[in-house]
């Protein structure tokens, strides 16, 4: 039986990036950029000016104060630029192109202006608040390496380069089936000994939260011939997580028809609690998750196994996002063999990330998920972790917003 980083070793030895395809550009966002993209042009693409004032020659500002005869307007936008000539200036705004002649701009503040006159009161230094073309970015530059992902200012940086179109790494399409006899569909009152297919959405909402695209089909019955067709169904898909129907009972099928179907599964059970039963498989080289099916079990197994996967079919190169260090707040017990990833909230205190047990750590308890911030990882052998003892914590929510300072 694998160890936990045994088996998501496993699992991405067997998953590759899907490719890349092409975008418009807003819609880059949060996806990895697959190759380098190098500026088109210099940026700016022009010598222009950075503030408000006046386009002079700077040889013509010294001894203060020196007044210089206005000859001309050139607004952000202006494209016909009037010469400055010696002895005189152009008001100038933001943006506008350097004018002929022109060798410093004089910020409006830094003059006395009167009509058809200014007098500059400050020393002006040759080339001041002037924007060099190139000075930002230089044509042939990189502006974005692959392998990034796009945050707004990458959006800003590519649409100021004419970038409307941009390559990025292809979204998972990702097959979510439910396997069991006693669910339902969310909007049907479940009678007595039926649940909600509540897997469905918890998986589908994970896979949207890393940049991937569900495709929901439904609920396959504990038989082989509708396990069979759902799952063929699936197998379309770039990637297939299937939940329940894995464990050891007598309807626990799915291993079963995956192996019938011509899929190879490389590990069944893992060393880590929730999550034992886990199976991970291919069929043309496509990843099949099968995760157990409490709904707790398939969220911390969507989370610590399948979500590095996607992320590395997506095309991110470092997928395993590290554990942080945190103290537990209690004494915790377990039985040796395998890693408890216990639910727990966080309270930052003193510097340090304090864990305390965030209720009923059975699989079946869904409440503790929904109120946990982390998930801390007690280590195989442990029995008993007195209070104070150092765990590794995989934080479910920003830190930010599990941060409390003690009084
Ligand atoms: P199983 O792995 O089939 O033994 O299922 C374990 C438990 O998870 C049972 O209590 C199931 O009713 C529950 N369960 C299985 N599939 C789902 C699902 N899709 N949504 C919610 N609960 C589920
Ligand atoms: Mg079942």
């Amino acid at each position: 039986m694998p160890s936990f980083e045994e088996a998501r070793g496993i699992i991405l030895a067997h998953v590759k990036p899907l490719g890349e395809e092409t975008v418009p550009l807003l819609e880059a966002l949060g996806r990895i950029i697959s190759r380098d993209i190098a500026a088109p042009w210099d940026m700016p693409q022009y010598d222009n000016s950075a503030m408000d004032g006046f386009a002079v020659r700077s040889e013509d500002c010294a001894p203060i104060p020196a007044t210089l005869e206005v000859t001309g307007f050139l607004p952000a936008g202006g494209s016909d630029l009037p010469h400055v000539a010696p002895g005189c200036a152009v008001r100038i705004m933001t943006g506008a192109p350097i004018p002929s002649g022109c060798s410093a701009v004089v910020p409006i503040e830094e003059t006395e202006f009167r009509g058809d006159r200014v007098v500059i009161t400050q020393r002006v230094l040759l080339r001041q608040h002037i924007r060099v073309k190139g000075a930002d970015v230089a044509a042939g530059a990189r502006i974005v390496a692959a392998g990034t992902r796009i945050r707004p200012s990458e959006i800003g940086m590519l649409a100021a380069m004419g970038q409307a179109m941009v390559p990025v790494q292809r979204k998972a399409r990702v097959a979510i089936l439910s396997t069991g006899d006693e669910l339902v569909e969310l909007g049907e009152t479940p009678a007595l000994g039926r649940v909600i297919n509540s897997n469905a959405l918890s998986l589908a909402a994970a896979v949207r939260e890393v940049g991937g695209e569900p495709v929901l089909i439904g609920i396959a019955r504990d038989d082989s011939q509708s396990l069979k067709e759902k799952l063929r169904e699936g197998f379309a898909c770039d990637a297939l997580i299937t939940s329940a129907g894995v464990s050891a009972g007598d309807r626990d099928l799915v291993r079963e028809v995956m192996a019938e179907l011509g899929a190879t599964e490389h590990f069944w059970k893992i060393g880590m609690k929730p999550g034992g039963p886990t199976s991970f498989s291919t069929r043309d080289g496509k990843p099949v998750f099968s995760l157990p099916g409490n709904p707790v079990s398939t969220m911390v197994t969507f989370e610590l196994l399948v979500k590095p996967a996607l992320l590395r079919m997506m095309g991110q190169r470092n997928v395993i996002r590290p554990f942080v260090k945190g103290i537990l707040a209690e004494d915790a017990h377990k039985k040796p063999g395998k890693v408890h990833f216990i639910r727990v909230t966080v309270k930052q205190r003193h510097g340090r990330h304090v864990a305390y047990c965030a209720g009923d750590q059975h699989t079946g308890i869904l409440s503790t998920m929904t109120r946990c911030d982390a998930l801390a990882a007690l280590p195989l052998d442990a029995t008993f972790l007195p209070a104070g003892t150092e765990v590794d914590l995989a934080l479910l929510r920003e830190v930010d917003l599990v941060t409390e300072y003690a009084a």
